[in-house]
């Protein structure tokens, strides 16, 4: 849900979740596995375990869920919580900055309570195991006393289920991974299901939205809902200062213009990362320090802000002697690619890696 990069790096299509934000957030969760839209696998591998569990009278499986910010873990956690029905804590691994914060919720833990760990991959080492002796025989051990005299004590908890989430699926050490019963990989959501999430929201918030106003901004949200949801939003504002207030294919090209997100959903920093690259370094290859300076921005935030999408785009691609742009990334600018022998590897390159402390990395 959020990440410790989040509110520095808000723009109108950063994944992560704003503060501000969180509010309307709430109000437009789907409550359970039937208004979730999309992830047909996880959500049906789900409702078997959730059935199994109630009609057994037992605690569902711990459950994993993997994947990019925005695409639904805390709002399935929540689901999961409210269609046993039992009731759901929630807190993340940052959060907890020593064993005896876990300790203290892991033993205030009613009977079937849901206990949701965002960005479980950011929990600290003693805590982590401290979580797998909780996972598996539902107890903690607790240290009472210091130095030599120190003895622990086994706290028996109640059985719970632990929903945890994580961008970072690799950084897991496999004895936690092993831990849960069930992981649930989401992937980016397509047009149609886009569509289907922002005429959902459209609802809930009063906002007419056209058939192909929805299809315009669903193309645009990186395929994420979370960027849907906020993009909608935007463009009603626009549609009623500027507008008749409906959410028109129209309505959304203008509006998007203004806020400088494009066809493909790059914004004002992709596309400068992007022209950086094509214009001053021929596209590439050049290393990320480099291409930071020449945008004016942090190497972390290139790196992680702008290029993710990028990638994903088939934009732009990380090479061991730096990025380089793809010849899509040409097309989209309207731009025209120098004759072939100036993107093999050329004096003009490793000069430019030269300067690049960070030019090496993925
Ligand atoms: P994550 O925890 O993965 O970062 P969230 O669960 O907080 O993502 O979801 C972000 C927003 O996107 C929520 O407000 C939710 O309304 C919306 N959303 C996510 N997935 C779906 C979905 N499958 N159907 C409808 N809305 C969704």
């Amino acid at each position: 849900m959020t990440e410790g990069n989040s509110a520095e790096h808000a723009t109108l299509t950063s994944p992560f979740v704003e503060q501000t934000e969180e509010a309307v957030e709430k109000t437009l969760r789907p409550h359970n596995l039937g208004e979730f839209i999309g992830q047909e696998r996880v959500r049906e591998q789900l409702s078997l375990i959730l059935e199994a569990a109630r009609r057994r009278g037992s605690v569902p499986d711990h459950v994993l869920l993997c994947g990019p910010p925005g695409l639904g873990k805390t709002t399935l956690a929540m689901i999961i919580a409210a269609e046993m029905p039992a009731p759901i804590r929630v807190t993340s691994g940052p959060a907890i900055q020593h064993a005896g914060d876990l300790a203290a919720i892991l033993s205030s833990l009613t009977q079937g309570e849901v206990l949701f760990l965002d960005e479980i991959h950011r929990l600290a080492r003693p805590a982590e195991e401290m979580l797998y002796m909780a996972m598996e025989d539902f107890r903690v051990d607790v240290v009472v006393g210091k130095g030599p005299g120190a003895t622990t004590v086994p706290l028996h908890i109640p059985p719970f289920t632990l929903v945890g989430a994580t961008t970072r699926a690799g950084l897991l050490p496999s004895p936690l991974r092993d831990r849960f019963g069930f992981t649930g990989h989401l992937d980016f959501y397509d047009p149609a299901e886009l569509e289907q999430v922002l005429h959902r929201s459209a609802g809930l918030l009063e906002i007419s939205l056209t058939a192909d106003g929805a299809a315009e901004i669903a193309s645009r949200c990186r395929g994420t809902p979370r960027i849907a949801n906020r993009l909608l939003r935007r463009v009603r504002d626009y549609a009623q200062v500027r507008a008749d207030g409906v959410v028109t294919q129209q309505v959304s090209v203008e509006a998007l213009a203004v806020y400088e997100v494009d066809e493909l959903g790059l914004d004002r920093l992709d596309r400068a990362v992007l022209t950086a690259l094509l214009r001053l370094f021929s596209g590439g290859p050049v290393g990320l320090s480099t291409l930071a300076v020449a945008v004016g921005e942090e190497p972390e935030t290139v790196a992680e802000v702008a290029e993710p999408f990028l990638v994903r785009s088939g934009l732009l691609a990380r090479t061991p002697r730096g990025r380089i742009a793809t010849p899509a990334a040409w097309a989209h600018l309207g731009l025209t690619p120098p004759p072939a022998e100036t993107t093999a590897p050329s004096a003009t390159s490793s000069t430019a890696n030269l300067f690049d402390d960070l030019g090496q990395e993925p």
